[in-house]
């Protein structure tokens, strides 16, 4: 009896064979595609030299592309544990996607966070060093002096102080003391999110800009700022001086010129 009942199993258990070895080369595959997306960046990150495009590329797809991989990699952990299977009911099957669902759903959801909240403070540490790292000159390989905002003025053109002061956008401009070469760089202040004053997490960014005052040839402007915070929700609002149109400054170093 014992005998019949040890040998039925082992039949019953080759059924499942097929499936079990399926899940496991599914598992095998998505780490290997996971651990591929990751490597790639890393490789990517290698071959971008130049700060400039090493910050934009950094802010735009490092979080993007770990949150795919881990996807990619819970899926694969997922099929994993159901690689092993021995018996199977419909109540079995039941609980067996049930707890799939959940437990993947579990570790998506505290990867996504840790990627959210916590990782952000990593990046943005790596980019503010790209930022402020000092740019080479082509011209005499020296590094290049960063000019304040208020050097920096006379080197932007009319439509970048526009942008300056209304869409949060932030241009460097980096001059070479030797032989005045001029480097300038963008960045915005829609994709890159500040500390949140309430919660402290990298997740405060501009939502909405609106126009108080518009600026004339002789008297400032005024712009009001809404600034959310993604994780807590809390809201800030910021008004801006809205420099004298420039145009007119510009009117006035060419005369003075
Ligand atoms: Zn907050």
């Amino acid at each position: 009896m014992v005998r019949i009942l040890l040998q039925l199993p082992q039949e019953y258990v080759d059924q499942f064979r097929p499936w079990n070895e399926m899940a496991k080369q599914v598992a095998y595959f998505c780490w290997a595609a996971a651990a591929l997306v990751v490597l790639g960046h890393i490789v990517k990150l290698l071959l971008t030299r130049e700060a400039k495009d090493r910050y934009d590329y950094i802010n735009k797809s490092e979080i993007k592309l770990l949150w795919i991989a881990a996807i990619i990699f819970i899926v694969g952990a997922c099929f994993y544990a159901n690689s092993n299977i021995q018996e199977l009911s419909t109540l079995w099957i039941f609980v067996r996607v049930f707890t799939t669902i959940s437990m993947g759903t579990i570790a998506a959801l505290v990867v996504q966070n840790l990627l959210k909240f916590y990782y952000p403070f990593f990046v943005e540490k790596r980019l503010k060093a790209l930022r402020y790292q000092p740019r080479i000159s082509p011209k005499t390989g020296k590094p290049m002096k960063l000019l304040s905002e208020e050097e920096e003025d006379a080197y932007l053109d009319e439509g970048m102080q526009a942008e300056e002061n209304v869409f949060s956008m932030d241009y460097d401009v980096w001059m070479d003391p030797e032989t005045k070469f001029v480097k300038i760089e963008k960045y915005s202040g829609h994709l890159h999110a500040l500390q949140c004053p309430e919660c402290n997490y990298q997740t405060f960014k501009v939502v909405k800009e609106e126009i108080l005052k518009t600026p004339t040839a002789s008297e400032e402007g005024e712009l009001l700022k809404h600034y959310q915070c993604g994780y807590c929700g809390y809201k800030a609002k910021k008004t801006v001086t809205l420099k004298a149109s420039s145009s007119a400054k510009f009117e006035e170093s060419a005369t003075t010129a």
